[in-house]
């Protein structure tokens, strides 16, 4: 039921947004993707995409830690589709390190990227979801959410806000058709993560097998890495029909990691 919906999907040239995009295109939804990369191969994945699905794909490189940006991106998007019906809040950066090491700067654009980009891109598709009594914006926040980890404080601070924000958000628009949830994913195996096992060695003294086995899988109880067809399966049932009682929640797909 979702052909004929359009989507803008932060943070989909890579990992987990680039899967969620593609689950979004075979649903027939048409797309404005957002994020950074190589522009050639950003462009072949657009443009398989659009071949593939037969859905509009569009790039747009709005650097999300720029918030004019991110309002002329959502500008543009609804105006290339006509309308924004989702919006999926999903790009994020991940640095880790003592916090008596962590340095200012990267401080101010972890928030920037994870927090305040979703402030942004919410209050500027808010508008036209409104005038159309209709629309989806689901956050990719984290199992950091709802628990932390040593050695991540900035990342579990702005995870925790991206719940509170939009539960809030929720509230506000309840009676207007729209929903707002945030999917908390355990620990995926995209670049995100694969760079994570380095500094996470070099923090822990480990080898990055030992990181893998023993700090990322240790936390998980199912041993074994969350996949990104669970998190889009997530990401279509909130979006379809079936999900318009969800709203101002958090869904978790961790392996079991938060119920310990
Ligand atoms: P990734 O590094 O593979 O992808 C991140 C995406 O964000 C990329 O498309 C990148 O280009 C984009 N991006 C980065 N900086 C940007 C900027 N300034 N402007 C615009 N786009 C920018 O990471 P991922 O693992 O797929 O993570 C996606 C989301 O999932 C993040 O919010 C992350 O915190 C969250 N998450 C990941 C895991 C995991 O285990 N991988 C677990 C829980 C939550």
């Amino acid at each position: 039921d979702l052909k004929g919906r359009s989507a803008v999907v932060t943070g989909s040239t890579s990992g987990i947004g680039l899967h969620m995009a593609e689950a979004l295109a075979k649903m027939g939804v048409a797309l404005t993707l957002n994020g950074l990369g190589e522009e050639a191969e950003i462009e072949k994945e657009r443009k398989r995409l659009e071949d593939t699905y037969g859905v509009t794909v569009r790039f747009d490189g709005a650097n999300l830690m720029d918030q004019a940006e991110i309002r002329r991106l959502i500008a543009d998007a609804e105006a290339a589709h006509g309308k924004i019906d989702i919006l999926v809040n999903n790009a994020g950066m991940q640095k880790v390190a003592p916090i008596d090491e962590y340095d200012e700067a990267t401080w101010d654009r972890l928030v920037a990227l994870n927090l305040s980009a979703v402030f942004h891109a919410t209050k500027a598709v808010l508008p036209g979801m409104k005038k159309r009594r209709w629309g989806r914006i689901v956050n990719t926040a984290s199992a950091h959410g709802l628990v932390a980890s040593p050695f991540k404080a900035p990342y579990v601070a702005t995870k925790h806000a991206v719940l509170g924000f939009s539960k809030a958000v929720a509230l506000e628009v309840a009676e207007q058709g729209i929903t707002v949830n945030s999917i908390c994913p355990g620990y995926t195996l995209t670049p995100l993560v694969e760079n994570q096992v380095a500094d996470t060695a070099k923090a822990r003294g480990m080898t990055e097998e030992e990181v893998k086995s023993e700090v990322m899988l240790k936390a998980q109880p199912t041993k074994e890495f969350v996949t990104y067809e669970q998190l889009n399966g997530m990401l279509l049932y909130l979006c379809s029909d079936a999900g318009a009682s969800c709203t101002g929640s958090s869904y978790v797909i961790d392996g079991g990691w938060t119920a310990q």
